[in-house]
């Protein structure tokens, strides 16, 4: 191995530009400091192979979604919606996690087009489900990143994949990470209004990881909360913490907002959330995100809902009523 002192010119130069590129992009702190290594060359080689091969990964089927389902648990448990994942099998590099790709996607300016691809594809298979469905109240979610809320793009291509699919709006959600999402930010809260004026529906996903505060939800046009797999994970460990989100339950219900727990893996996890009050889980205990083929499969294996017995525990509200806010 060569010593700093041994390193000349222009390779000199070139190291000092691949460790601040890392700086910039990787650590995502221009100040950071950054020491070169080798292994930082195969960050870069890794990276220009995938922001090279994205454009026709597109086309390629090596993106594409999968969907995860979200069960209603009322008398039995119903499938009730899907939240589109996007996946990227890269045939060198192997699997790109979706923050990567999202990332990605907006460096190199393929945000919008893979945006558009992502919400056309969950519209279309979501239409598919429906018609075959169409009992079931099935409902599509779809996350969106800062970048992509700031762009004026997104509105468009949402509604454009709507039409060219012949979905209803009120059967796309989209998600807004409350991780991710500055509430004072005036272009993501202008393009969440106008989301909300087609008809389409907003969630604030990983509620519970950022700082929103339930009294502020109302100000936004968000339709509920995806509870943070933490929150599901703590309360499953800690009474306190159980109660804290028993209480967020309840007053999301009294503010007329949807609640789907995350992350729920086992069935204590399940046991707990339940407590809290909260119906809508989604997790690993009942599925992971799937291919299309097999949504299809489990949708026509699925039991139309049955009504529970009177005077039951268990609240057997058609799922659309429980989703539906009115307007
Ligand atoms: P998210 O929206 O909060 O999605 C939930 C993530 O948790 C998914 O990871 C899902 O596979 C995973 N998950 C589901 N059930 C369980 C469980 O029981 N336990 C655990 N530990 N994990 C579970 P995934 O697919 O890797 O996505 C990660 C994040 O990437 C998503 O978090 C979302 O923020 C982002 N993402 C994924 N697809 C898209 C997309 O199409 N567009 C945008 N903008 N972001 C996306
Ligand atoms: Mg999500
Ligand atoms: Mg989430």
């Amino acid at each position: 191995a060569d010593s700093a002192s041994e390193v000349e010119g222009m390779e000199l130069v070139r190291r000092a530009d691949v460790a601040m590129y890392h700086a910039k992009r990787v650590v995502r702190d221009e100040a950071a400091f950054v020491r070169y290594v080798p292994e930082l060359d195969e960050s870069e080689a890794r990276r220009a192979d995938l922001a090279r091969d994205l454009p026709s990964s597109l086309h390629d089927g090596t993106i594409y979604l999968n969907y995860q389902p979200i069960v209603f648990v009322g008398a039995g448990e119903q499938i009730v919606g899907l939240e589109a994942l996007v996946r990227w099998n890269h045939p060198h590099h192997g699997r790109i996690s979706p923050e990567e790709l999202i990332q990605l996607a907006e460096e190199v300016g393929n945000r919008d087009e893979l945006y558009s691809f992502i919400v056309h594809r969950a519209a279309r298979d979501a239409a598919e489900l429906i018609a075959e469905h169409p009992d079931d109240g099935l409902f599509m979610t779809v996350n969106a990143s800062p970048a992509e809320l700031r762009s004026p793009a997104t509105v468009d291509s949402v509604a454009a994949a709507l039409a060219a699919a012949g979905l209803p709006a009120e059967s796309l959600f989209i998600e807004i990470s409350e991780r991710l999402v500055d509430p004072d930010e005036e272009a993501i809260v202008a393009t969440m209004d106008a989301l909300a004026d087609l008809g389409v529906k907003l969630l604030l996903d990983d509620f519970g990881q950022g700082q929103t505060s339930l009294s502020f939800l109302h100000q936004l046009p968000v339709t509920g909360i995806k509870l943070d797999r933490q929150l599901v994970l703590n309360s499953a460990e800690s009474d306190t913490e159980r109660i804290v989100v028993e209480s967020i339950v309840g007053l999301s219900a009294r503010l007329e907002l949807t609640v789907i727990a995350e992350g729920v893996e086992t069935q204590h996890h399940l046991e707990t959330i339940m407590r809290t009050g909260c119906r809508i889980v989604q997790g690993y205990h009942f599925h992971p995100p799937l291919h299309l083929s097999k949504i299809a499969t489990l949708l026509r294996h699925q039991s139309r809902p049955v009504a529970a017995p009177s005077g039951g525990p268990v609240p057997a509200a058609a799922p659309a009523a429980v989703l539906s806010r009115p307007a």
